[in-house]
């Protein structure tokens, strides 16, 4: 018996914890040393009497409830509480484990054993952590980190009930200028300032965080239940706002007037997803500063189904070169006698739910994500492999000529333009004469010097040219002689006006191919009326419905097969 009691008082002194036996009507039997004096000295005031009448009646029920129930489940409970030592709040951890036979005299009595330790400073610690971590240190404002976690709540909220929310994000026009002259630490005060008075600005159910530099975020939380009343919602506050920062601040002795930008994107529906949101509300936030600043700009419900819609092409194109989706139809050009010359290459892309889609579709999103270079290429081997079958079946004159359209993207953006070309056509076994490169009008207008560059290395390689879409653009006639162009491509809207206005366009891009010794080729010929026209004139290569539709590749083969005997030109 004395070893043991040795041992406990040993184990009491040596742990910092409080330990306390209390019978089952909460009353304090026991109380062994641990922890400071104070709480000591506080602690030995409460033997015999009950724990309801020395902490907090608010604590005291919960405390009870967790002694009953460590009798009655006869296991160890955990439980954290607080209790005002000297007018100070600290946080304990307590671990209530029952005591069997406690006072031998006294057999039938229940009691606990209560070691309870004092976790405020761990408190206290973890609280500071989680402040650096979420909250912004200069402005006290919730950092980034924090808004995201409060972005992705209203973003389920609105997903689940269906209602809408929005966005504001704010920028100073001027900060960087401010924050240049006066040096950092003066900015600094100018944001805490700031953060004042927006703070002040606030309305209920909205919480403003910092997200860096001078960029401020309002996440409204308001569910409102219709589109118009989440906008208004978001103009007035939006307004509200301008009006708050449209004053004056005192600064290092002066006054500085502060303008901010705010762009606004509506929550909504159940695929918004934060990146994005916070991607319109930051072009939005640049539409108004673009629009001169001090002001606030909606990103645009209808741009963004289409920057939406947009995305989802993007990803689709990336995946239909992945499976070869991309096929080239040919469409034929003939000679005055309706023999086979050339062909124009033109992509579709065979979509595995929605058929056939045309180049107009997809060519303007490809040339933006840069996949038309791949797009391109593929349309390039798919365009020798016609010429290879063909010609091997003898069906091709001498002078046949594949025109190939090439974006103006291209020429702008990819360096290895002359080299892909033609590795491209030597790769399937072909040299480059067979080709005419397809560009328009405008691209000649853009940065001269360049293109002609280029535009000489492709026709040294043997790449030819052909004016696409010639008449509509506004080439400048006076440079169109220095580049080195072959062919003009008479657009289809004046051959579709050949009976009436288009005749004199028409006779005039024949004079001017003449004197520039340049070749015409006529395309969206629709009528016999319009192609004996055309031949009247001497244009004698011509394209289009009337002769034939763009078609696949086995479709021209067999096309080529009953056009090929009378291919040569008279020449007209
Ligand atoms: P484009 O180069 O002006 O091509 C001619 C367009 O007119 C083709 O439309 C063709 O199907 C159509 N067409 C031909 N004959 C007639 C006719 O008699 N009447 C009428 N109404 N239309 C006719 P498509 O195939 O939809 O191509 C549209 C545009 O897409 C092309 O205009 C071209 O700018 C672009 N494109 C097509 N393939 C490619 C490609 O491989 N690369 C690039 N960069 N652009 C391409
Ligand atoms: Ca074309
Ligand atoms: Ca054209």
């Amino acid at each position: 018996l004395q070893t043991s009691s040795e041992k406990l008082r040993a184990f009491i002194e040596v742990i910092p914890d409080l330990g306390l036996i209390l019978d089952e009507t909460g009353t304090c039997v026991d109380v062994y040393g641990g922890g400071d004096e104070v709480l000591s000295r506080q602690v030995t005031l409460f033997k015999g009497k009950p724990i309801g009448s020395v902490i907090s009646p608010t604590e005291a029920p919960r405390l009870m409830g967790v002694m009953r129930r460590a009798l009655e489940r006869q296991q160890l409970e955990l439980i954290e509480y607080t209790i005002r030592v000297n007018d100070k709040i600290r946080v304990f951890e307590g671990r209530v484990c029952p005591l069997y036979h406690y006072l031998p005299e006294e057999p039938g009595k229940k009691h606990v054993l209560w070691i309870a330790r004092d976790i405020t400073e761990k408190r206290q610690a973890e609280h500071r952590i989680e402040k650096l971590a979420y909250f912004d240190p200069l402005t006290s404002l919730p950092n980034r980190q924090l808004f995201k976690n409060q972005l992705q709540n209203v973003i389920d909220a609105v997903a689940e009930h269906g209602t809408y929310s929005a966005l504001l994000f704010i920028d100073l026009d001027n900060f960087k200028r401010i924050n240049d002259s006066l040096g950092h630490s003066v900015g600094d005060q100018l944001l805490v300032k700031i953060a004042r008075v927006i703070n002040a600005a606030m309305t209920t159910g909205v919480s403003l965080s910092r997200f860096g530099g001078d960029e401020f975020v309002v996440l409204q939380y308001a569910e409102e239940d219709t589109l118009s009343q989440a906008r208004y919602a978001a103009r007035d506050l939006a307004r509200k706002l301008l009006d708050a920062l449209s004053q004056s601040f005192d600064l290092a002795g002066g006054y500085y007037v502060v303008r901010a930008s705010i762009g606004i994107c509506l929550i909504y529906g159940s695929e918004m997803t934060e990146s994005e949101i916070l991607k319109y509300a930051d072009s939005a936030m640049y539409k108004a500063k673009r629009e001169g600043g001090n002001r606030y700009a909606f990103f645009d419900p209808e741009l963004q189904h289409l920057a939406d819609l947009q995305l989802k092409i993007e990803r689709d194109i990336e995946a239909a070169i992945e499976k070869d989706q991309f096929v080239t139809h040919f469409q034929p050009q003939v000679n005055e006698t309706g023999g086979l010359i050339g062909a124009e290459a033109l992509v579709r892309w065979v979509h595995p739910e929605e058929g056939i889609i045309g180049p107009d579709k997809f060519i303007p999103v490809a040339e933006q994500t840069g996949a038309i270079h791949r797009i391109q290429e593929a349309v390039l081997i798919q365009a020798c492999d016609f010429i290879n079958q063909a010609a091997g079946k003898g069906l091709l004159h001498p002078g046949f000529t594949m025109a190939v359209n090439i974006s103006a993207i291209q020429f702008d953006n990819d360096r290895d333009l002359v080299s892909s070309l033609r590795n491209t056509v030597n790769d399937q076994g072909l040299s480059p004469e067979w080709f005419k490169l397809e560009i328009t009008e405008s691209l000649l207008m853009e940065n001269v010097a360049l293109i002609t560059a280029k535009m000489n290395d492709l026709r040294a390689q043997g790449f030819r040219f052909s004016i696409d879409d010639f008449g509509t653009g506004y080439s400048s006639l006076a440079y169109l002689h220095s580049f080195p162009v072959d062919e003009l491509k008479i657009d289809r809207s004046f051959v579709d006006q050949i009976e009436a206005k288009g005749m004199a366009v028409i006779d005039a891009i024949i004079s001017l191919s003449q004197s520039f010794g340049f070749g015409v080729v006529a395309e969206g010929v629709e009528t016999a009326e319009q192609a004996r026209l055309l031949i009247d004139r001497g244009v004698c290569a011509m394209q289009g419905y009337y002769f034939a539709r763009p078609m696949d590749r086995a479709s021209l083969l067999t096309w080529a097969e009953r056009n090929t005997a009378n291919s040569v030109s008279s020449g007209c």
